[in-house]
């Protein structure tokens, strides 16, 4: 939640989980560690910024300054929505769940091309602005400039992933020459990242949907420009179907729409393919995992690539469900994002925690899962309650903190 930038005020609420000094966590243990609570709280905020956090009755206070009383609630660190699709929010509601992926995709690809109304655009961003998101990761596409503005006006920092898609032109030719709207965007985000908190970095779709070869060069790009490069990942069993044998349902929907007649699968399963073409560096956020083995997991976690998991996207379209605990298990760094509205009912991350503590997780766990592993995810500074950071919070979800 975005504070005024004047003048100075005072926030307070009965508990703080400020989570400063906390670093990227791996591993079961490390994302069990306790943290640190600070009860009464109370912050001092100035010009958009945090500057002081400490116990109410025991800071000095300016004179005069008013003191705004949250009650009885639990503040966290803003959120970081790792994986959303927000140019698809006006799909919401028409799209087919709980039949499957290909059933969901055959809903989708109509109606994907209608254009996103600019209100309807508004609204997401001020959803994700109103449930404490800091910062989102979005599959943004086309309309990416309109997306960045929206994002600009709510106060949300945003990573605009510029999908790349298929396996025509122009990507397959002698110089591959990039899309060039995304290279706009991209030469224009790194001149302005100083100013806004607005990044663009290409990223692929899928394996198989883009050529592993368009893959390659998007990733490389990253890696060389300090980027992050985002790929949907094992997240349904046609995909693998369609990797390993070259047959299924997606296979069939599409062909020859979107996989070259002349296509030939690459007789692997997602993720030692995606390893295979060299994609899984710690430059990569995969998303999903839903259908890995524990090998699959040892290969993720040994590139250092980031993981991030929608879980009640993958239980609207019925996928199955990604084993967090053995995710967890395997030192993968594990972030946690909301996917679009087309497959979810809602753009607040915090539900994807929620959603989760039914798989055993630890709420602390999770918490690091939704601040400082997401900030970690898309190469972000951590954004904790601390003196010096933006003064933006989210209220702890009531589920979280009786499980606390
Ligand atoms: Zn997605």
């Amino acid at each position: 939640m975005p504070t005024q930038a004047m003048p100075p005020r005072t926030i307070r609420a009965r508990r703080m989980i400020c989570m400063a000094g906390e670093k990227p966590a791996r591993g079961i243990a490390a994302l069990n560690q306790p943290l640190p609570v600070l009860e009464n709280g109370i912050m001092l905020l100035a010009e958009g910024r945090i500057v002081e956090v400490g116990q109410a009755g025991s800071m000095r206070l300016p004179a005069g300054c008013p003191v705004h009383d949250l009650g009885d609630v639990t503040l966290i660190p803003g959120l970081v929505n790792a994986h959303c699709h927000v140019q698809l929010s006006h799909l919401a509601g028409k799209t087919l769940w709980g039949q499957g992926f290909v059933p969901w995709l055959r809903s989708l690809i109509p109606q994907v091309r209608q254009p996103l109304p600019p209100e309807v655009l508004a609204q997401a961003m001020q959803a994700l602005q109103a449930c404490g998101t800091v910062h989102v990761g979005d599959y943004t596409g086309l309309g990416i400039q309109a997306v960045r503005e929206a994002a600009y006006a709510a106060g949300i920092g945003i990573t605009a992933f510029c999908e790349w898609f298929g396996f025509a032109a122009p990507f397959i030719d002698e110089q591959r020459p990039w899309p060039p709207l995304c290279r706009a965007y991209c030469t224009q985000a790194q001149a302005l990242r100083r100013q806004e908190q607005w990044r663009a970095w290409p990223c692929g779709h899928a394996l198989y949907s883009t050529d592993g070869a368009v893959l390659q060069d998007a990733h490389a790009y990253c890696a060389a420009h300090g980027g992050v490069f985002a790929l949907h990942l094992a997240e349904f069993v046609e995909e693998e179907q369609a990797l390993a044998q070259g047959d299924g349902a997606l296979v069939e929907l599409y062909t020859p729409a979107v996989l070259p007649p002349a296509w030939r699968a690459p007789a692997l399963r997602p993720v030692p393919y995606a390893a295979a073409l060299g994609l899984l560096s710690a430059r990569t956020l995969a998303v999903h995992g839903v259908h890995c083995t524990a090998a699959d997991r040892a290969t993720v976690a040994a590139s250092g690539a980031a993981l991030c998991l929608c879980p009640r996207s993958n239980a609207a379209l019925a996928v199955g469900q990604a084993p967090v605990q053995a995710w967890a298990a395997s030192g993968t760094l594990l972030c946690l994002g909301t996917d679009g509205l087309t497959s979810n009912s809602d753009l607040d991350v915090q539900n994807e925690a929620v959603a989760l503590l039914g798989q055993g997780m630890a709420p602390k766990a999770l918490l690091r899962m939704l601040t400082v592993n997401g900030a970690a995810a898309l190469h972000l500074p951590a954004m904790p309650l601390a003196a010096g950071a933006q003064a933006r919070w989210a209220v702890l979800a009531p589920e979280l903190e009786a499980a606390l």
